[in-house]
């Protein structure tokens, strides 16, 4: 995912009834137990689908399904509606507007014969690159997208389908949505994301298919944002600088005011950088294309300075309050300088909560019965952005990511998935999904 501009919510997160209806749902979720009868079929389940599921995952690395490729994104989604229609699901495609240029959304809904907690699984069909079919290698499957992310969407589908052979599918709610432009959002992403948050709205804990690292579980990512620093000052011969007349030139206050960032603003998840800045008497910024040029005799005070750069940060809470704390450097001007500091929110961050640390005992719980250890929260500054976020930000509902495949290389070339964590991977996240909503 990138750089596109998004005017996400910032909601501060609450605890609404039907959280704390989860929350107590998940309390005995929560106590140790081996396997149960049921588990072990699940499991055995999951085994009997080794060659099967691997054979799925090469059909849909080989559709080569870059962002920007619609028809075969579109084409790899088709792949999926097949797979989730045999399981009892309906399916639809999402359109979203044409001029967004993005295939749209796989949606599939399986209505089941009890309540509780509703699921939301969440995936995507597009990959970054493109170009690399499916080549197996002893323990490792290759190929563009195997770990970012159709095995991870194929995780999801296995245990749902594990869930479905031994009968427990039947009673429980859940709507699967995989996105077809997680990599590059069309804009506004609001707009592309309706249908992921139409569906959050009717669900009561998400559980998000990205890449899992061992012995760790997802319950917060950083959201990002962009800021623009411009910075004034007044022009003139450089041996009246910091005198009352001419001031101390737009260089220095620039200075000033980003050390003063790096050194007032640090705390934990948070973290802003300066990607950019030119400065002098004369200069040219280009938003767009991030390059401009400058102009500064050596006897001359700067009379501007611009500056931008990123912010990443966890919960909507620390994102005001950096926001207001880079104002107020920003207000205090050296004599004779002015400046002026725009900060937005572009990507939404996922905040841990409750509900989603209750969940994250759940997969503890059956990561250790599975005899696969202990499963602990990763350090959200360890993660990037991704699509759970945008149903997660308000906090209303209880969160997981990481429930996918061990891999790496993703984004570049020799991307992988390990073969031999896969139907561990599945088996704990049918189990989870059952302990979740019996
Ligand atoms: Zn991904």
């Amino acid at each position: 995912m990138t750089n596109a501009r998004v005017t996400a919510p910032l909601a501060a997160p609450r605890l609404s009834s039907a959280s704390l209806c989860v929350l107590a749902l998940l309390a005995a979720g929560t106590a140790h137990a081996a396997p149960s009868a049921v588990e072990k079929r699940i499991a055995a389940a999951v085994d009997r689908r080794t060659d099967a599921a691997l054979e799925l995952l090469a059909e849909t690395v080989n559709v080569q399904s870059a962002t920007e490729n619609l028809a075969s994104v579109r084409a790899v989604g088709d792949i999926y509606a097949r797979e989730f229609r045999a399981l009892g699901f309906e399916t639809r495609w999402v359109e979203v507007p044409a001029e967004m240029k993005r295939a749209g959304h796989f949606v599939a809904t399986h209505r089941g014969k009890r309540g509780g907690p509703r699921l939301l699984l969440i995936g995507h069909l597009d990959t970054v690159l493109q170009g690399e079919p499916f080549r197996r290698d002893g323990n490792r499957a290759y190929g563009t997208g195997s770990s970012d992310m159709k095995g991870g969407n194929l995780v999801a589908l296995e245990a749902l389908r594990a869930l479905q052979a031994t009968g427990e599918l039947r009673a429980m709610n859940v709507t699967v949505v995989f996105t077809g432009d997680e990599e590059d959002p069309g804009s506004p992403q609001l707009v592309t994301r309706e249908s992921l948050l139409a569906a959050a709205a009717d669900s009561d804990i998400a559980l998000a298919f990205e890449g899992s690292a061992p012995g760790k579980g997802v319950i917060g990512r950083r959201g990002i944002g962009s800021w623009r620093l411009h910075v004034t000052g007044v022009q003139g011969h450089s041996s009246g600088v910091f005198g009352d007349t001419r001031g101390f030139g737009a260089i220095f206050e620039a200075a000033r005011i980003l050390d003063q960032f790096r050194t007032e603003l640090r705390e934990p998840n948070l973290t802003y950088n300066p990607s950019v800045i030119v400065g002098g008497t004369n200069v040219s910024y280009d938003t767009a294309t991030k390059s401009g040029t400058a102009l500064g005799k050596t006897n001359v005070i700067p009379r501007e300075v611009r500056v931008e750069g990123d912010l990443r940060y966890l919960g909507a809470a620390q994102f005001e309050a950096a926001r207001a704390k880079m104002q107020a450097i920003v207000a205090a001007s050296l004599p004779q300088t002015s400046a002026e500091i725009v900060v937005e929110n572009e990507y939404p961050s996922m905040a841990p909560n409750p509900g989603s640390e209750r969940i994250l005992g759940v997969l503890d719980a059956v990561s250790r019965d599975l005899g696969a250890g202990p499963v602990v929260a990763q350090p959200p500054i360890e993660r990037g952005a991704g699509d759970i976020a945008f149903v997660c930000g308000d906090g209303r509902l209880a969160c997981l990511d990481g429930l996918g495949t061990d891999g790496d290389n993703d984004h570049a070339p020799g991307e992988y998935v390990l073969l031999d964590s896969l139907p561990l991977q599945v088996k704990r996240a049918a189990i989870l999904m059952h302990r979740l909503t019996r």
